[in-house]
């Protein structure tokens, strides 16, 4: 029995085409589920498709969130925003929750779940630790501490991890029912996950960028989840 698991992608609008780094389906394929991706869709029929279609999901890395979604204006630090895959997303995670499926969320994929539940964000981080990495992507640049009692700590078994960082954005009010079971030394939230949910984790760095074993167990726990269909 396969596991099917949808991946979100992002637009670009210079080259007029879809892009999602291979690292996500890679890391897919090698916890043994079979990796397809999302474009957005605007109908709620083919949300819906989706759904039926797919065991697990991953709202997958890229450009800023609209602070419309989270009632403010744009700041002069807002990056580039694409209102289709937002509106999109937000949908999807929406669905998602409803239906109990299993999801990870990766960079722009825990502001797009906590947003969408009705948290809000960051648009442009300034604080003590360095979240935007200048080096190759898959190097550990920052440490961030786990809650011990946590989805997150239960796939990792470390307190201490050391992750890559590309964001300048982040979680600033958490959306009910998210708990924080991660954050950098400088408070800034970097997992999160929804208890009452069989597999809901959020994280604000990129494992499928990593390339190492502790990586790997993120996506080995969304496959295993996403195998058991309960609903
Ligand atoms: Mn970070």
């Amino acid at each position: 029995m396969k596991v099917l698991v949808g991946i979100t992608c992002g637009f670009d609008d210079e080259r007029n085409m879809y892009y999602l780094r291979p690292g996500y389906w890679e890391s897919v394929e090698m916890a043994g589920g079979i990796p397809i991706i999302l474009p957005p869709v605007d109908s709620p029929e083919g949300i819906n498709h989706y759904l039926e279609i797919c065991d697990g999901y991953i709202l997958s890395g890229g450009d800023d969130i609209d602070p419309f979604y989270w009632g403010q204006d744009p700041e002069p630090g807002l990056g580039k925003i694409d209102p289709r895959r937002d509106r999109f997303e937000i949908s999807l995670v929406q669905a998602i929750i409803k239906r109990d499926k299993p999801a990870l969320f990766i960079c722009r994929g825990i502001q797009v779940l906590n947003v969408a539940l009705g948290g809000t964000l960051v648009q442009d981080l300034c604080s003590g630790i360095a979240h935007r990495q200048r080096a190759p992507r898959h190097h550990p640049f920052h440490d961030i501490l786990l809650e011990k009692d946590s989805v997150l700590y239960r796939l990792l078994c470390q307190g201490t991890v050391r992750v890559n960082s590309f964001h300048h954005q982040a979680i600033a009010g958490l959306a009910p029912g998210l708990i924080a079971t991660a954050r950098a030394r400088d408070g800034v939230i970097e997992a999160v996950e929804y208890p009452a949910k069989r597999f809901i984790l959020g994280v604000q760095w990129h494992p499928e960028a990593m390339q190492d074993e502790l990586s790997s167990r993120l996506f080995q726990g969304l496959v295993y989840a996403a195998a058991k269909k309960y609903n």
